[in-house]
């Protein structure tokens, strides 16, 4: 067994199928084979995968740079599927890894039957492509975005795009980002669904821990119960299911969450922990159906840690909790008082530890919902007409073709969008703001004429087909003289 004489330093969140792919191109290797051979020792048909096996052989020409735990921890999704499987099956997993062949982890980790694999695609964001060149020197794949329901890029709230290997190669042409065009995994539209479940996906896989602590905590059980489907300890099945089909209705858009809206079956699996381990996917989709995004997981995870530090029986509420700490949270939450009671700090504690106060408290101070309070629509306003403003900005500056300065594409830079598309009288400044800002088709064409024109040093002698072919435009919004003024402007 040779020991590799060179190895790329691997950039944040990188796959490993990222890292043989850079490996391939420094060794200058003529094919997958080659380099396959001189990583793994053998033909890796799993290199490509989201669980890519033969790791103890990369390891040990590796000589130990990376343990066979590191190198799954840090280079592979296992770690979004560990905190979902008990002990023995992930140490299973994580054996079959390490060997050469792998066959039957999908399998055992209910992939192949979840029919996620068939919407599987090799995705990366145009942002990240962007910024990694100018970071890192290089492009590479993410690994968050190869999770199965990450259709928009958790740093940038991008749609991702799914690479298209040339002719009929797969992965095995060894291609980074960029390197081949790409088409969006997802509809233009609504994205808020798709960037909660993104962030929480990257969240899970960054804190396989903290997940465990939550699935043991039972969160998805405890919402049910404060959102009121629970009563008398027994789910109310109707009410979930009508609320559940209205809910999937607005579901994302994407080809792998089509497989889940049809019927809302999976989610009474997944409750009632029935049949074969729970996809990280399903579970994350399911905390946006019921409304819990990151900062539920968060806060959940914070009070079970500091409940582990005690023990607590459900028939003693407090006495056994120091009478500070006590005192502090039912502070903090009675000082919230621009919130509804679900939404304020340490409400999921109290309910569980001094319920009998919350009870009490919850009836002495009804929340009168106070709009000015709550959200300083103004204040947003203004905010967002700055981002708006930002945004054409760094529209215009984009390298390459120019884009269109349309709404969606103003949208997609800025924070509130969401909340500025649902409810745009709350905010006048953006949306007069908005309307100057965006650029027609015929300001667009003529931009995009300009910058052809200088890319491609075109002349007056060029005929007007091959310049609106070069500059992307099918259906002319300018007239000669315009592209004729263009051409001599630049010419001088
Ligand atoms: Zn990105």
């Amino acid at each position: 067994m040779a020991n590799l004489l060179f190895f790329p330093q691997p950039f944040p969140d990188e796959s490993l199928y990222s890292l043989a792919v850079r490996y391939h191109k420094l060794a200058a290797n003529q094919g997958y084979r080659a380099t396959s051979q001189e990583l793994f020792g053998s033909y890796s048909r799993t290199c490509g995968s989201i669980l890519p096996c033969c790791l103890e052989a990369l390891s040990e020409r590796l000589r130990g740079a990376f343990s066979v735990g590191e190198l799954i921890e840090r280079f592979t999704l296992l770690p979004l599927f560990l905190p979902f499987l008990d002990d023995e099956k992930g140490r299973d997993a994580a054996v079959l890894m390490g060997g050469n062949r792998g066959t039957g982890l999908k399998m055992a980790l209910g992939i192949t039957a979840s029919r996620f694999l068939q919407h599987a695609s090799f995705r990366y964001c145009e942002s990240c492509v962007r910024e990694d060149i100018l970071e890192c020197g290089s492009a590479y794949w993410h690994r968050i975005h190869q999770a199965s329901g990450t259709c928009i890029c958790p740093r940038h709230s991008e749609v991702l795009q799914a690479i298209r290997f040339p002719g009929c190669s797969d992965w095995r042409c060894m291609l980074l980002p960029g390197e081949s065009a790409g088409t969006p995994v997802m509809d233009c539209g609504d994205h808020s669904g798709a960037v909660a479940i993104a962030h929480m996906q990257l969240w899970g896989l960054d804190h396989p821990n903290e997940m465990k602590t939550i699935l043991a905590g039972n969160l998805l059980r405890n919402r049910l119960d404060e959102m009121g489907f629970i009563r008398s300890g027994r789910i109310r099945e109707q009410m979930l299911r009508d609320f559940l089909t209205r809910r999937l209705r607005c579901s994302p858009s994407a080809a792998e969450f089509e497989e889940m809206v049809r019927s809302a079956e999976w989610v009474f699996q997944i409750l009632r922990r029935q049949g074969r381990t729970v996809q990280p996917f399903k579970f994350y989709f399911l905390c946006w159906l019921l409304d819990l995004e990151l900062e539920h997981l968060n806060t959940y995870r914070l009070e079970d840690v500091n409940r582990a530090g005690i023990v607590v029986r459900p028939d003693e509420p407090n006495n056994i909790i120091p009478d500070d700490d006590l005192h502090a949270r039912r502070i903090a939450f009675a000082k919230s008082t621009n919130l509804k009671c679900h939404d304020k700090p340490g409400y999921q504690w109290l309910y569980r530890h001094d319920r009998e106060w919350l009870a009490r408290y919850v009836a002495g101070n009804p929340y009168h919902r106070d709009r000015r309070i709550l959200i300083d629509w103004q204040s947003r306003d203004s905010a967002l007409a700055l981002e708006l403003a930002k945004a054409k900005t760094m529209i215009l500056s984009v390298d390459g073709k120019p884009q269109q300065v349309t709404r969606a594409a103003l949208c997609r830079r800025v924070l509130n969008a969401h909340a500025f598309l649902k409810m745009p009288d709350h905010f006048p400044m953006s949306t007069t703001l908005m309307a100057g800002l965006l650029e027609s088709t015929h300001d667009h064409q003529l931009r995009k004429i300009r910058w052809a024109i200088r890319e491609y040093s075109l002349t007056e002698n060029c005929a007007m087909s091959v310049l609106y072919r070069y500059a992307g435009i099918r259906i002319s919004r300018v007239s000669e003289d315009e592209v004729f003024t263009q051409i001599r402007d630049d010419m001088d």
